[in-house]
């Protein structure tokens, strides 16, 4: 079977750090392990739509954003079909075929949407888009027969909706759909990286965010002014590590080879975390080290942005042309659906036979 990667994101602002370490840099790496047949990312404007209905513009501005993110990070459109949500109409198509397998219970336990619900303060009026949007979800990953989706753990209710709705889906009309198996970062910090609040996810719309595209002051005075041990006090107290912010980035980004070039009074990670438990190292001096491992690996990002930056036309030839084979990707499992659930009338020449014979009696 070919092994096929589907993954996306919402074009409700440029992309951040956590995205990165979450979701992009496995990705680059995937597409460049060249064990992949096929790779398609897609910006995912019609999901955003559901929670920003009246706020089409701030989507339409960021669709251009995410692309330069994507084309910043290492994602090559050679390899990697990047593609519009919206533009790809077969996916409302299977969104609301594969509705009619799904009950309403079953989406209100899904926990991502619950906290993304309160979230919004949208208890008392729910939009209906928004709270189906787990099925659209399950309709974008089973239209490219994606084998494998690279994402946080915040999706792993969406991965699992999709898997039910695949088994559901085969067991009633035959086999068709492929079960995707979710990959999640391998690292604990990676998995849902922190706001530079300290708060639990770092998240467009929680403003807790460093931006892949921020410049490097802008990455500095964030790094300088992030929630770390509140009990810290003096450099002579002892340092909590757990809910410390910057050691979490620390863990999500720093690497062996960032000691001698950034640190080398210690040799690695555990021994600056042994220091500051005991006592002695102040939250300054760490906050500079993250600086510099974070500016290390943002800097080609940015450099890489820049050039991109030169020609946005070629950036939206880019979106079209990815847009273009999806759709005909999609259109041939939504032609697989529609054999599957019998409403091909006009190609079943047995059916249009077997009616006219029962009028011909
Ligand atoms: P929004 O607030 O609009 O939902 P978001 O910041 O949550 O935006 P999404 O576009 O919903 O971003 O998510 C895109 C991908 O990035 C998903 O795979 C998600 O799991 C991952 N991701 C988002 N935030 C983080 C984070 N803080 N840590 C790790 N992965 C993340
Ligand atoms: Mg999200």
């Amino acid at each position: 079977m070919s092994k096929i990667i589907l993954t996306g994101d919402r074009p409700t602002g440029r992309l951040h750090v956590g995205h990165y370490v979450g979701s992009l840099r496995r990705r680059v790496e995937l597409q460049n392990s060249g064990e992949f047949d096929k790779i398609f990312i897609m910006i995912a404007d019609a999901q955003a739509l559901t929670d920003n209905a009246d706020n089409p513009e701030k989507i339409r501005q960021n669709v251009v954003e995410v692309a330069l993110d994507y084309l910043s990070v290492g994602l090559d459109p050679n390899k990697s079909n990047l593609f519009v949500q919206s533009q790809i109409s077969e996916l409302t198509e299977l969104t609301f075929f594969y509705s009619n397998l799904v009950t309403v219970s079953r989406l209100q336990r899904n926990p991502t949407v619950k906290a993304e619900i309160q979230m919004r303060n949208f208890e008392a009026s729910i939009p209906v888009g928004f709270f189906t949007y787990p099925i659209s979800q399950a309709a974008d990953i089973t239209a490219f027969k994606a084998t494998t989706v690279p994402v946080g753990e915040d999706q792993m209710p969406m991965i699992e909706q999709t898997r039910e709705i695949v088994r559901k889906f085969n067991s009633v009309y035959g086999e068709t759909l492929v079960e995707p198996d979710i990959l999640l970062p391998d690292n604990q910090a990676c998995m849902r990286l922190p706001g530079t609040d300290g708060k639990a996810k770092m998240s467009k719309s929680l403003g807790n965010c460093i931006y892949l595209s921020d410049t490097e002051e802008d990455v500095k005075a964030k790094v300088m002014s992030m929630y770390t041990d509140p009990d810290h006090i003096k450099i002579t107290d002892p340092g909590k590590l757990e809910g410390n912010t910057v050691f979490t980035y620390l863990d999500a980004f720093s690497r062996p080879e960032h000691f001698p070039e950034f640190l080398p009074d210690y040799n690695n990670l555990d021994e600056l975390k042994e220091h500051y438990k005991r006592g002695g190292l102040g939250d300054v001096k760490v906050k500079k080290f993250l600086n510099n491992v974070l500016q290390s690996e943002l800097a080609p990002i940015r450099a890489r942005r820049a050039e991109f930056e030169k020609d946005i036309p070629e950036v939206y030839n880019i979106l079209k042309k990815g847009s273009d084979a999806a759709r005909e990707v999609a259109a041939e499992t939504l032609a697989d659906v529609k054999r599957a659930m019998k409403i091909n009338y006009f190609e079943d020449m047995a059916l249009i036979k077997e009616q006219s014979e029962k009028y011909s009696r």
